[in-house]
């Protein structure tokens, strides 16, 4: 079994076109047809929370604002219409856990991908007016309130799977990086993963980024094998194309880390199948 559960229908390229065609079928039809042309068995897509106006009832930052403009009802009823199993991204907001619980147990969601991007008002991944490196150059500080926001996010119970887990990474050498050993940052995190039984995500994004590295780095991903966790496989792609990208070297790592299965999930359940 081969899944790909992170990946968006809504693009920023998209938002300019000036019909809305996020959430067509012909939209749809193009990421079934790339998953089905690299083998991909399971698909599922998973809209980012901040792009709908229920968002802001969670967290009122000015980058939300500007793209909380769709309905996240419309939504789950479009992709309830399509072969598409029904995802959404959602931010870790501290503080916000309760309004967070109610708005995901009031939808049929088959699974919720936990993100941590933001480290306070800024964010670890963006560049611009919300690049945390242009505010706190400081890499300690950054990495180690980045992971424990990883913890907080796992031990909270609101998601199934934990995104794209050391992406305060993806920068590579293009930042700052910490000098201590990074199994000292990771240590919180794969406690609370361990703890809270929630899904690793192995996300080939990495590879695609300055770091040019799979999501989770392999010293991370084998601790929290180590520690028993289970994992899920996904592209975080932005187009068709990439749909899979870079599966065969994502398995081989992932067999190398231990893990020969993975997770899918129907009605925030989820199950085992063999990896590959
Ligand atoms: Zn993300
Ligand atoms: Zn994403």
């Amino acid at each position: 079994m081969l899944t790909d559960y992170h990946w968006h229908l809504r693009t920023d390229e998209d938002r300019s076109r000036s019909e809305d065609f996020a959430f067509t079928r012909e939209n749809v039809d193009r990421y079934l047809v790339a998953a089905e042309e690299v083998g991909v068995e399971e698909l599922g897509c998973s809209e980012h929370i901040y792009q709908f106006h229920q968002a802001l009832d969670l967290w009122r930052n000015p980058y939300w604002e500007r793209q909380a403009r769709d309905d996240l009802d419309a939504y789950c009823e479009f992709v309830r219409t399509t072969p598409l199993r029904l995802g959404l991204e959602v931010d870790y907001v501290p503080g916000a856990e309760d309004r967070t619980a109610s708005l995901l147990e009031e939808r049929d969601l088959d699974y919720v991908l936990g993100s941590v991007h933001f480290v306070g008002d800024r964010a670890v991944d963006m560049e611009g007016e919300y690049d945390i490196w242009q505010a706190d150059g400081d890499p300690d500080s950054v990495w180690r309130r980045y992971f424990q926001l990883l913890a907080e996010a796992a031990r909270s119970g609101l998601f199934d799977v934990l995104a794209h887990p050391d992406l305060v990474k993806k920068w590579g050498p293009l930042r700052p990086l910490p000098e201590r050993d990074p199994r000292f940052y990771y240590e919180p995190a794969v406690e609370a993963i361990a703890e809270s039984g929630i899904t690793v995500e192995v996300s080939t994004a990495g590879l695609r980024k300055p770091v040019g590295e799979i999501y989770p780095a392999p010293d991370l991903a084998r601790m929290c094998a180590e520690a028993g966790a289970r994992f899920s496989l996904s592209s975080d792609a932005h187009v068709p194309g990439e749909i899979g990208y870079g599966y065969e070297r994502a398995v081989e790592e992932m067999r190398a880390w231990g893990i020969d299965e993975i997770a899918v999930f129907d009605r925030r359940t989820r199950s085992l199948e063999a990896l590959g």
